[in-house]
């Protein structure tokens, strides 16, 4: 099979996680935008320009189970060049199924990292178990440099309060990985709390209360479980690549001869389909009702 195509402009630097800052490296890297979004905490990392939502199946369970497999087995490996390139041959013969963005490769040495196995990363890092400070990155797809210098989207565009609170409120790699890369989805996100709240949203709002935190996570997470997805949807990972070959979809609202929705931007970010008027009814319900429940919390 022939290699995926190379979606990133080099200047850029193609996709892949920066694991360089972890927390006793974050002073040698230079990050656009200010705010490291890459590895957060033990519990909370973004494995998701490595490939880790291009699947069809990206529940935290099966995600976990595969992770944690081969993490498992790359403990096992001689740090050597074919001990790695024979690991990269199995890891890929036993992920192969085709994922729903063609051209977006899925790295086989993102794993589980951390003292618990807590949260995602690059087992190719120096840092990682059993590399001993060697940098084996230079032995994937992308290569080492690609691998140290690719930031997302997210870093260049994302308003700074924004970023803060997302690092904050989404408790976990898998949610967090979900919606740290989607710039649309947050931006929608924060425009309506904040059309609504009549001023834009400062970090320390939702930081220091928990109530206010407890709301926007719940408001984030649907992107791991909204019940009105389309059939044959790519999502719920994103394609944030600059070449935008992977376009949100429009919300139908001519199949349930409906007008569009007051949360339009807001149901097509997640990626939505109404087979009925009633059907519709209850996405604005649930929209309605998660969005005053951070509103609430916040309002002045
Ligand atoms: S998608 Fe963005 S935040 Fe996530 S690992 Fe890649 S560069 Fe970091
Ligand atoms: S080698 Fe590591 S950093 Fe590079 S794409 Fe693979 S998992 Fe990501």
């Amino acid at each position: 099979m022939p290699p995926p195509r190379f979606p990133w402009p080099f200047t850029n630097g193609p996709g892949a996680v920066n694991t360089d800052n972890w927390p006793f490296r974050a002073a040698e890297i230079e990050v656009p935008g200010g705010v490291y979004l890459c590895q957060v905490s033990e519990q909370v990392s973004c494995g998701a320009c490595c490939g880790l939502y291009n699947r069809v199946d990206v529940s935290r369970e099966t995600l976990y189970t595969l992770l944690e497999a081969r993490t498992r087995r790359f403990r096992r490996i001689q740090r050597t060049a074919e001990g790695i390139e024979a690991f990269r041959q199995r890891e890929e013969s036993l992920d192969s199924a085709p994922g729903p963005y063609p051209d977006f490769y899925r790295c086989p040495f993102l794993g589980l990292v951390g003292n618990d196995r807590s949260r995602v990363g690059c087992l190719l890092h120096p840092l990682s178990d059993g590399n001993k400070g060697i940098d084996f990155r230079g032995l994937s797809f992308y290569g080492g440099l690609a691998c140290r210098r690719y930031f997302c989207p997210s870093h260049r565009s994302l308003d700074k309060n924004r970023k803060q609170i997302v690092k904050a409120v989404c408790a976990n790699w898998h949610l967090y990985g979900l919606v740290i890369p989607d710039v649309e989805f947050i931006n929608v996100v924060f425009s309506e709390i904040e059309r609504r709240v009549e001023h834009a949203v400062e970090a320390k709002e939702i930081l220091g209360n928990t109530a206010a935190a407890m709301a926007m996570r719940a408001l984030f997470g649907f992107k791991e479980r909204w019940p009105f997805r389309p059939v044959g949807w790519k999502g719920p990972g994103n394609y944030f690549f600059n070449d935008a070959a992977h376009p949100a979809l429009p919300v139908d609202y001519q199949r349930p001869g409906v007008a569009p929705s007051e949360y339009d931007a807001f149901f097509q970010a997640l990626g939505s389909e109404f087979t009925s008027r009633s059907a519709l009814d209850a996405a604005e319900a649930m929209a309605a009702s998660a969005f005053s429940r951070v509103t609430r919390c916040i309002q002045r």
